[in-house]
């Protein structure tokens, strides 16, 4: 794909390379009012060289400012969007560590495994990443006011950012379809949650009309600033390799918004000179909810095939109509990358092979080392390679589903059991102390 020309500072530009229209930086868009394109923002060329850069990313570790002290807005030179940072809301995001994982490295078919954990994040998931960058353009454009249609980690993470920036926060749900687990942290960030009689399609069309009926930013993915504010998860796990480029890099893929940040952020990243070659991009789907793997498979051309009734328990990547494929098939291409497909049983058996690392993440997440397992066994991913697989949210987002797999009574989609392969139940005993002390030794 053609990039392209870099603008003089920074605007918005039409991701469809039949049309690249352009438009300033401050114009609320979602899609191209052209041809209905996805969006994206564009820069030009930073002003500083590569060397200058690594130093000054390096000193903003020790400085106590906040805008230095997140692992967003450390790298603000690769994301220029802003012209004025008092526009900010910082929660600390991003900071989050290169974890080596010896066991789940064995598990995965690899020498070495090293897990980047997005989990770390202020509300548990790389959410916060895009949602810092999101929140700063609404404040920025003068909006009081944020949506977006969500049950899960984006409607905790927009409330918490929301509210800490003093912006309204309206979450649309499809009525009777509300786990209150995954929405207990937008209700207590305060956000007002809606619960609207129509489907998740139905009611993301509605928010865009009243989006614009009375004045609303929308925070949903294809928001183009939330990539932006997501990019910096690469250019954090370089700084923190010394700009060592990994072999590959392994991400699950549900709406395709974080492969196709971490894309554009890697090609910037080239592009400055911060690195040599591009890591090769492997994006994981859950096999009930699998449409780019299956479009990717077919060989990647005609029409995109939606999956009508996604179904997993992961779910953070049950989408079935994912907005940002055509960005992601991009990167997946550009990197030379792969895309995988995984059963409920093996997220859920990978999934407790990193928790028994000490790591532990949400069952999404774990749909990484499952595709690494299938990767390698199919020799995609070769067993010396430098491989990160990035952990995208954090283990206490699903509670419910760690303590059914551990006690044999975790079912997935369609009522199939799954296995509880590395269970760990717990034994209830009598209080006598000889009886215990039997079983401890
Ligand atoms: C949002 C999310 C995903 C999916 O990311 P996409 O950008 O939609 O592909 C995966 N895991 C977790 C924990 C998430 O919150």
């Amino acid at each position: 794909m053609t990039l392209a020309p870099l603008p003089a500072s920074a605007e918005l530009v039409c991701f469809n390379h039949s049309c690249r229209a352009r438009f300033p930086i401050t114009e609320i868009l979602y899609n191209c009012p052209k041809c209905g394109g996805l969006i994206e923002a564009a820069y030009a060329a930073p002003s500083m060289d590569a060397p200058e850069l690594k130093k000054l990313f390096r000193e903003r570790r020790m400085s106590n400012a906040p805008l230095d002290q997140s692992g967003v807005w450390r790298y603000r030179e690769l994301s220029p969007f802003l012209d004025d940072y008092s526009h900010v809301v910082t929660l600390r995001e991003g900071n989050t560590p290169l974890l080596d994982a010896p066991l789940a490295a064995d598990y995965g078919g690899l020498k070495a495994l090293t897990f980047k954990h997005q989990g770390f994040n202020p509300t548990g998931s790389f959410k916060d990443n895009g949602m810092t960058c999101g929140v700063a353009q609404a404040r920025r454009l003068g909006m009081q006011r944020v949506a977006c249609v969500s049950t899960g980690n984006t409607s905790a993470s927009m409330a918490a950012y929301a509210a800490a920036a003093g912006l309204k926060a309206f979450i649309f749900l499809p009525h009777g379809n509300i786990s209150f687990g995954k929405l207990a942290q937008a209700l207590e960030y305060g956000a007002k949650t809606l619960e609207i009689e129509a489907n998740f399609d139905e009611i993301l069309a509605l928010i865009r009309v009243l989006a614009e009926r009375v004045g609303i930013y929308l925070l949903n993915s294809m928001n183009p600033f939330r990539i932006e504010g997501q990019k910096s998860i690469m250019f954090e796990m370089l700084d923190q390799r010394d700009w060592r480029v990994p072999d590959w890099v392994v991400l699950p893929g549900g709406n395709l918004g974080n492969v196709s940040a971490f894309g554009k952020g890697l090609r910037e990243a080239l592009a400055a000179g911060l690195i040599g070659r591009l890591p090769r991009l492997a994006v994981i789907q859950a096999e009930g909810s699998a449409p780019f793997y299956e479009y990717v498979h077919a060989g990647a051309h005609g029409e995109f095939h939606p999956v009508a009734h996604p179904e997993t328990l992961a779910t953070a990547i049950r989408i079935g109509d994912p907005v940002s494929w055509p960005k992601a098939l991009n990167e997946v291409q550009t990197s030379k990358g792969a895309v995988e497909k995984v059963t409920e049983q093996e997220i859920a058996d990978a999934k407790a092979v990193i928790g028994r690392c000490g790591i532990g993440c949400e069952p999404a997440s774990a749909a990484t080392l499952a595709g690494i397992r299938k990767l390698t066994g199919a020799g995609v991913i070769d067993k010396d390679a430098d491989v990160v697989a990035v952990l995208t949210g954090n283990v206490l987002k699903d509670p419910d589903y760690i303590h059914k797999y551990h006690t044999d009574k975790l079912i997935a989609p369609g009522g199939v059991k799954i296995e509880s392969t590395y269970g760990n139940k717990s034994i209830v005993m009598l209080n006598n102390a000889d009886k215990i002390a039997g079983l401890l030794e």
